[in-house]
């Protein structure tokens, strides 16, 4: 599989030309833009991996799935619901426009910014600190390995994020949130500005595609019925504005992240990770996005 997948890399490469590197945090804009990775991880634990998939980025909106996926855990998904949509995101990820005017302005869904903000409203913890070393570590357990943040990045988000700030402000002024709005904020930045690599997401991917049981030992991290209700929200709002488009041409159930990473989920089959910093207007990675084409015609993976 390596070999094929090598293939796939060179086969994309011309598509890093095309994207441009997120630069509204301006530490981001420091990435490389030539930069492509792919990792896959099968059930059984076997990885496959080409191009730059040992490379740190960071994690960005990938971590709204483990995040929702831990209040889910921690609070379930009735008590979810009554707060955050499973509504297409229909204007960009930090868009005001994410809130459903006609329904108490709730987030459309809890992978756009301000649905993000709220579901770390039900994780479990008695302050903000304490939430985040439960993010982390339910983070590092399911990829394998202790993670860090890039300080950088978080200090550069925490400076400029004026857009979330005034999403999270909003959201307090309609009553949705009601945590001190800064605390959130910092809490936020801090998850989305961890470093992972292309193998860390695909092991998460398939312990997704594994229903939500560890690839060594087959313990339970999520429950089956929280991977289901998680996967089928990335179907369906998992790539920003483009999620319809993706169900047309990849087909499978999936998150991308301003820094440039996708992950990908073969239900029993395996996780998929990519990366490729350069991203086109909807904040999805160029390279990134041809490579699960390609990686889904190879393998026969779409859903539909
Ligand atoms: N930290 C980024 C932001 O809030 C995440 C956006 C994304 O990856 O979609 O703007």
């Amino acid at each position: 599989m390596n070999s094929a997948l090598q293939q796939m890399v060179r086969d994309c490469q011309s598509w890093t030309d095309k994207g441009k590197v997120a630069d509204y945090i301006p530490e981001l804009s420091k990435a490389n833009p030539s930069q492509l990775g792919v990792s896959i991880t099968q059930l059984d634990g076997t990885e496959f991996y080409a191009g730059n998939s040992r490379d740190l980025f960071t994690i960005q909106s990938i971590s709204k799935v483990s995040n929702f996926l831990l209040a889910l855990e921690d609070k379930g998904y009735e008590a979810l619901k009554h707060q955050i949509g499973v509504l297409p995101t229909i204007r960009g990820f930090n868009s005001i426009l994410e809130l459903d005017i006609e329904n108490e302005h709730k987030p459309l869904n809890p992978f756009i910014n301000a649905g993000a903000m709220v579901t770390l409203t039900f994780i479990k913890g008695k302050n903000n600190d304490e939430k985040f070393s439960r993010v982390i570590n339910f983070m590092s357990q399911m990829m394998g390995e202790e993670l860090s943040i890039n300080e950088a990045v978080y200090q550069s988000e925490r400076e400029t994020g004026n857009r979330n700030r005034a999403l999270a402000y909003y959201m307090k002024s309609t009553g949705i949130l009601t945590e001190d709005v800064e605390s959130l904020l910092d809490l936020y930045f801090k998850i989305c500005s961890v470093q992972v690599h292309c193998g860390h997401i695909s092991r998460f991917a398939a312990v997704l595609a594994n229903q939500g049981r560890d690839l060594n030992n087959e313990m339970s991290l999520i429950k089956p019925y929280h991977c289901r209700v998680a996967k089928a929200i990335m179907a369906n709002c998992g790539m920003y504005d483009a999620s319809g488009e993706f169900a047309v041409k990849v087909g499978l159930p999936a998150k991308s992240g301003v820094g440039g990473g996708i992950m990908a989920i073969a239900s029993g089959k395996m996780g998929i990770g990519v990366m490729g910093p350069a991203l086109d207007t909807r904040g999805n990675s160029m390279g990134g996005w041809q490579l699960l084409e390609r990686i889904s015609d190879h393998y026969q993976l779409s859903i539909y």
